[in-house]
């Protein structure tokens, strides 16, 4: 229970950060909270938290809280009230639409916005002023988990759950740093190995904190994952160590969506449509992946490789695979995907206890408030804008003309930048992100942002590299100022109270949306009261879901409990999809049912190894991969403003290869030049201290905005998911 005699008065939230979703007890006193600690009683955690959730309220109390509207007058900020800052942009945003048609407006937001947050930005833009201009960073980093998704299986999210941790054999890490990404949900892992005899396996481009806790690391040449993932596959069908009849009653076979480019032309369509194949052609392709030939290609040992697919292939072995950017922030993102889940579909591997593909997510409500609410340009709340009937559904409730909600996706993340650099689009409001630390190739990006006849409006609780190209700052009331939901990446939705007031005159970034609503002439539609707004929004958001197989849990129900998993049907969470034990949305009778395709079976496809779109040459030798670290969450913005936090890890670093240091002369400590085709920057480099790449690759961190390593890396992406890969490009290295 919660604890009442040290005089606090403590409650319940998800914590801020990451995806894991772990349940937080907040102890507050005098209006201020001043304690944390984990929630024995959520099931996601037990009562535990990492260091960054342990100190996640520190992140509230930084000394340089956005407290007030900023406007920028004569190139420098003006202190405004928030009525007049609200005023200035709904009339921008009218302005701007008359002069250059609805589609010129644009909102990016975030993982990071609540579930009423994403909902409102949504029906602003979509339903009644007319445009698909909305984007949030989640297309950053796990666009092509919801492209895997739905061309496997024709519905978005994890068929598992947590629970699968207890039950799984094996853990297969795919190029995921679970040990500081996710780490309470890493402590799970190796909480079961201390209980039962299980195995974790590291198949990653480095080693890191994960691979030294694992029992195996296995290494491999970046993008070459393609290539062992069909060795794998190619490895259980040689040995007949398929599950036939799963095969034959709920799988299809398929190939097409492969012939593309990388995002960085104009056109990047791919050209070929699906098209259905048999096993036995999928079969025959498999034929140009033994584990010999994909040795040669990957570095991986043909043994390793078999000895990947021998435990996935043992039909009495529980097998878990996850992963997070590592194979999203991918050019192939989608098929990489595609292809774990082939694997588990080969062996019938999926949808039972413990036997979970499973993607994570890195932000606190990139499931809840991207993929359900569906704050990108092609999706609704529970349906995509090219559906007639799913915009009829959403006009319906949001009380719009179906006209208004327009039938063509617009910009993607990364179009959506490069619109606001040829000037088709001369507003954009951001929320809750920080693009000017995060997008590929920063600096065309930046520039675009400063062009003439562009207006910038960022909602955050910091000054960022951001907020500094912002035209007008709103400050926002942050996490637990403000009431809201998140949904983690086990469909897990969970409900936070306000329990403390925000600083000066920052508001929600849903408070600030319905206003400029309002002041645009939607009342109608922002009929909501300022007490109760959350709570009448979250209802409305449920109408979109009536009827469906998606049903979300109601607000009591999270108020009451540590959250609730979707679909919630018969007053109960689902934790496993697609299996009639488990899931009481499969209504055919069937002990399986993959009700997203219409046919009810998943999709085994066939995706073939490619070259990345940059490699390593003689003038950049080798390979830039960059992520994150245990300490700092993100762009860093809030865990640098926590002392302890930011003494951990106070800069960004390079990881280089200790046997190419040697040869470099490169000691920890050293400066290092790092060069691509984009710029040039200068980082202390790291030998041997966290983590090691494989050689002819070299790491950097990219949540210090002292050293922005995205000025150097290349915005090529997925052409079906359009997520950006931030793991490869060419770099030169040379010791300062
Ligand atoms: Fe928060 Fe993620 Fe750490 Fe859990 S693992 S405490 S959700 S940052």
């Amino acid at each position: 229970g919660i604890p009442n005699n040290d005089g606090l008065d403590w409650k319940k939230a998800p914590c801020r950060f990451c995806g894991v979703g772990c349940g937080v007890l907040i102890g507050v006193e005098d209006g201020k909270a001043v304690a944390v600690k984990g929630d024995p009683n959520s099931s996601v955690n037990k009562g535990l938290c990492c260091v960054k959730g342990y100190h996640s309220i520190l992140a509230i109390y930084g000394k340089d809280r956005l407290t007030h509207p900023l406007v920028m007058k004569n190139g420098k900020y003006e202190k405004t009230t928030m009525k007049e800052a609200l005023d200035l942009i709904a009339s921008k945003m009218q302005s701007t639409i008359k002069e250059h048609g609805k589609d010129s407006v644009s909102i990016y937001g975030s993982g990071q916005w609540t579930i009423p947050d994403g909902y409102v930005a949504s029906k602003l833009f979509k339903g009644c002023i007319g445009t698909n201009n909305v984007e949030a960073n989640a297309r950053l980093c796990m666009a092509s988990a919801v492209t895997g998704f739905m061309t496997s299986f024709g519905i978005d999210e994890p068929m598992g759950c947590y629970e699968d941790i207890d039950h799984a054999d094996v853990f297969v890490l795919w190029g995921n740093n679970m040990a500081e990404m996710h780490p309470v949900l890493f402590s799970r892992l190796l909480d079961q190995r201390q209980k039962r005899n299980v195995k974790i396996i590291d198949f990653a481009t480095r080693t890191t904190r994960t691979s030294m806790a694992a029992d195996r690391s296995i290494l491999f040449k970046p993008n070459t994952d393609l290539a062992v993932a069909n060795a794998i596959c190619y490895e259980i069908i040689k040995n007949n160590w398929t599950n036939k009849s799963f095969i034959e009653n709920y799988c299809n076979f398929k190939k097409g969506l492969t012939k593309m480019g990388y995002g960085l032309e104009d056109n990047y369509s791919f050209t070929d449509k699906p098209q259905a194949i048999d096993f036995e052609d999928y079969k025959k392709f498999l034929e140009d992946y033994t584990p010999e030939k994909v040795e040669k290609i990957s570095g991986v040992s043909a043994q390793d490789i078999k000895y990947m697919a021998s435990f996935y292939g043992n039909q009495n072995t529980k097998v878990m695979s996850l992963w997070c950017m590592g194979m999203n922030q991918h050019t192939r993102g989608t098929w990489i995907n595609n292809l774990v889940y082939n694997i588990h579909l080969l062996t019938g591997k999926i949808s039972t206890p413990g036997n979970s593909p499973f993607s994570l997510t890195g932000q606190p409500s990139a499931c809840g408030t991207v993929r359900e609410v569906g704050t990108l340009t092609h999706k609704l709340p529970h349906g995509v804008v090219t559906n007639p009937e799913h915009r009829a559904h959403a006009a319906k409730i949001w009380n719009v003309p179906v006209e208004n909600i327009p039938s063509k996706p617009t910009y993607h993340t990364v179009e959506m930048f490069r619109a606001l650099d040829r000037g088709e689009i001369r507003f954009m409001w951001i929320q809750v992100t920080n693009p000017m630390v995060t997008m590929p190739k920063l600096k065309r990006y930046r520039d675009a942002t400063k062009k003439e006849g562009r207006f910038i409006v960022v909602s955050d609780i910091y000054p960022t590299p951001t907020t500094d190209i912002a035209d007008v700052i709103l400050p926002s009331a942050m996490w637990i100022e403000r009431e809201g939901m998140y949904g983690n990446s086990e469909r897990r939705t969970q409900y936070f109270e306000q329990m403390i007031n925000p600083p000066g005159e920052a508001m929600s970034d849903t408070w600030q949306l319905i206003e400029v609503a309002k002041r645009m002439g939607f009342e109608k539609q922002f009929y909501y009261n300022k007490e109760t707004h959350i709570e009448e929004i979250y209802n409305e958001y449920r109408r979109h879901h009536e009827g469906k197989k998606h049903n979300m849990a109601p607000l009591e129900v999270l108020k009451s409990q540590p959250g609730a998993q979707w679909p919630y049907v018969n007053g109960k969470s689902t934790k496993w999809r697609f299996n009639a034990k488990y899931d009481p949305a499969c209504d055919d009778g069937k002990e399986f049912q993959f009700y997203g395709n219409k046919d009810g079976k998943a999709t085994i496809w066939q995706r073939p190894y490619e070259h990345a779109p940059e490699e390593p040459d003689n003038e950049y030798p080798y390979w830039l991969c960059t992520g994150r670290v245990i300490e700092h969450w993100h762009s860093g913005s809030m865990t640098r403003r926590v002392p302890i936090l930011h003494k951990a890890m106070p800069h960004s670093y390079v990881e280089i290869n200790p046997d190419e240091a040697k040869e470099l002369q490169i000691k920890t400590g050293d400066k290092v030049r790092l060069t691509t085709r984009r710029g040039t920057m200068i980082l202390p480099a790291s030998v041997n201290e966290r983590g090691v790449p494989v050689r002819r690759q070299v790491f950097v961190p990219f949540f210090d905005e002292n050293l922005l390593i995205n000025d150097l890396t290349l915005d090529a992406f997925c052409p079906i998911s359009k997520q950006p890969d931030y793991k490869k490009c060419a770099v030169k290295i040379e010791k300062v």
